[in-house]
Formats: structure tokens, C-alpha cells, sequence
């Protein structure tokens, strides 16, 4: 591992201004994905800015009923989190299963939207890879690539991201808070992952001195009926084929409200807002789960060794939208 220098931030102001200085450095948080890439020689930082001591832990509800969650809030926290667990309870379920329960307890909810690819190529320096060095070639395309995307990847990267916390937020429509010395800004979650087009090493919206300091969920009363569905190779520590995280509300067998998103698929969490567009409004029944996932998956694409997971996102569409349906309607 390259020597790197250690700064210990007090204080937000401190932290972005030293990373402002240091083009090179990384904001250190739990540590769970950085200090693995920085062993495998994928990072190499000249500076780790801890952050750990900055006031960025706490869960809040605010007026408007939004729920902030600050960016060192440890990912079991937050799963535990009364509010989480009764208003957004497919976001409980999403943090639970991901990762073992020692990583949850170091790991931060701003390093899970930050964490990287885990496509086994990007660790091995040996292979082309162009997110770890632009222009070298994607050895996935044409390799081992049943963990890879089908929706939105490129010529150049079929990566996938491997957070189920961020596809629950996707659902969610939560806003990211971001700090840097030009002062605070916010932007949607969705805009905070980029597609790879022509530069999978270009992963997020975020300009290189900019931390991430707040998660907000807005208030939506639909979020309360809600689930985290995650189809994987083993029952544990294991990365996601295809999730799905969804909330419903049906009155009178209609669908009156709709959030899904899907994770395993994309580059970064997939909004699947062509299925909710087709399901508002429709019935609830299994037909039209499986038309709003027909209309999602219309654009999806195989690689060599992963077609599977294209029937395998819309059986998981079509079972978790059934047990919602199941359960919520009350009318
Ligand atoms: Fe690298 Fe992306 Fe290709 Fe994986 S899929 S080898 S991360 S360029």
C-alpha cells in the first residue's frame, strides 16, 4: 500500500477545506470499502481525512414530516431507527441485507452511496478495466458477467452498483445533502450516480472536493406499506442478481400510488418509473404487475452469461408488487 498522510477534521469547515487543498485525498468515514480498495492498489489517496468526529450523526424528523438522516449515521442505526423501520420500513429491510452485521456497524450511510463497483475485474489490476483506468477496455464484456448490468450500461462498463440501501432511497425520492467550500447544495438521489456512457470512471454528480454530509426522505404516506426484495446466490453476504424495492397503495382494487425501483440491474439504483407510470391508476392484479414489469424491462439487454436476470427482475417485480398488494389493501 502506498504511505498516505492522516488528518483527523474537527470540524466541517476544516474538512472541506482541507480536502479542497488536496485534490488527492479521500474523506474517511467507516472505512468498510475504502481501505479495501486502498490494499488492492485500486485507490491511493495522499491523504485520508478522517471525519468520523464531525456532528453528521443524527436521524431527525422535521416539520414537513421529511425524515434527515446525516451522513455518518451508521448503516445499523439507521436500519434500527423507530421512524425507519414504521415509515419506510422496505429501507430497514434494504440495509439488512446487505452486508454482515459487523460491516453494518462501521459502515456509513454517505460511504453506501459512495461505495464502488464490485465487479471482480475492477479489483484485479491484472485485467482491462475502464473504470479503474479509462481507455484500457472492459474485460467483463465477453468475461464472467452474470452479476452485470442489463439496464443503462455502456460499451465501455456493464457494472453494476452494489448498494440495496441506495435502491430503497431511489424509491423513496430522497435528496442528498453535499458541503464543500462553496457552501451547501442539494440534489436528488437520483441524479447522484451517473450511467457509465463513455466514462464509467466518472461514478457520480459530485465535484471531486464535495461531502456528502445528509440523506433526506420526504414524507409519503405510501412509503409505510412498503418492502425490500433481494434475490442473491446465497442467503448472506451476498451482492444482489436483482432487487426490487417498492411501496403500493390500492383503494377498491385499483392502484392509487407506486413506488418501485430496482437494484443488481443498473450502474446505479433504477428508478422504474416507466412501471409506475403504467401501474397508477391500473388494477391490482397480477396481470398488470407483470405489464408495468414488461414496460420497465422493455429496454433491457444481456450480456454473454446474465440474460437470466432480466425474467428474474420481472418475477421479482410481479412478487414483491403481489405480497404489497396482499397486504395493503384495506378497501
Ligand atoms: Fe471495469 Fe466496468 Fe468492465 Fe467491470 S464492467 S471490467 S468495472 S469497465
Amino acid at each position: 500500500m502506498k504511505d498516505f498522510g492522516y488528518l483527523a477534521a474537527t470540524d466541517l469547515a476544516t474538512a472541506v477545506r482541507a480536502k479542497a487543498d488536496r485534490p488527492d485525498a479521500r474523506f474517511l468515514g467507516g472505512g468498510t470499502n475504502l481501505v479495501d480498495l486502498m490494499r488492492e492498489g485500486i485507490e491511493a489517496p495522499d491523504t485520508l481525512i478522517d471525519i468520523t468526529r464531525l456532528p453528521l450523526t443524527g436521524i431527525d424528523e422535521r416539520p414537513d414530516g421529511s425524515v434527515r438522516v446525516g451522513a455518518l449515521v451508521r448503516n445499523s442505526d439507521l436500519a434500527a431507527h423507530p421512524l425507519v423501520r414504521t415509515r419506510f420500513p422496505m429501507l430497514a429491510q434494504a440495509i439488512l441485507m446487505g452486508a454482515s452485521g459487523q460491516l453494518r456497524n462501521m459502515a456509513t450511510v454517505g460511504g453506501n452511496l459512495l461505495q464502488r463497483t464490485r465487479c471482480l475485474y475492477f479489483y484485479d489490476r491484472t485485467t482491462p478495466c475502464n473504470k479503474r483506468e479509462p481507455g484500457s477496455g472492459c474485460a467483463a464484456i465477453g468475461g464472467f458477467n452474470r452479476m452485470h448490468a442489463i439496464l443503462g450500461a455502456s460499451e465501455h462498463c456493464i457494472a453494476t452498483h452494489p448498494s440495496d440501501m441506495c435502491v430503497a432511497l431511489a424509491a423513496l425520492g430522497a435528496t442528498v445533502e453535499v458541503e464543500s467550500v462553496r457552501g451547501v447544495r442539494r440534489l436528488p438521489l437520483l441524479d447522484l450516480h451517473r450511467l457509465p456512457g463513455d466514462t464509467p470512471h466518472v461514478e457520480t454528480a459530485l465535484d471531486p472536493d464535495e461531502l456528502i454530509t445528509a440523506v433526506v426522505i420526504p414524507a409519503d404516506p405510501v412509503a409505510a406499506n412498503s418492502r425490500y426484495r433481494k434475490v442473491r446466490d446465497r442467503a448472506s453476504y451476498a451482492f444482489a442478481l436483482v432487487s426490487v424495492a417498492a411501496a403500493l397503495a390500492v383503494e377498491d382494487g385499483t392502484v392509487t400510488a407506486v413506488r418501485l425501483a430496482l437494484g443488481g440491474v443498473a450502474a446505479r439504483p433504477w428508478r422504474a418509473v416507466e412501471a409506475e407510470r403504467v401501474l397508477t391508476d391500473a388494477a391490482a392484479t397480477e396481470a398488470e404487475f407483470a405489464r408495468a414489469a414488461d414496460a420497465e424491462l422493455a429496454g433491457a439487454l444481456a450480456q454473454s452469461e446474465n440474460g437470466f436476470k432480466i425474467e428474474l427482475a420481472r418475477r421479482t417485480i410481479v412478487a414483491t408488487l403481489r405480497r404489497l398488494a396482499a397486504e395493503g389493501s384495506t378497501r
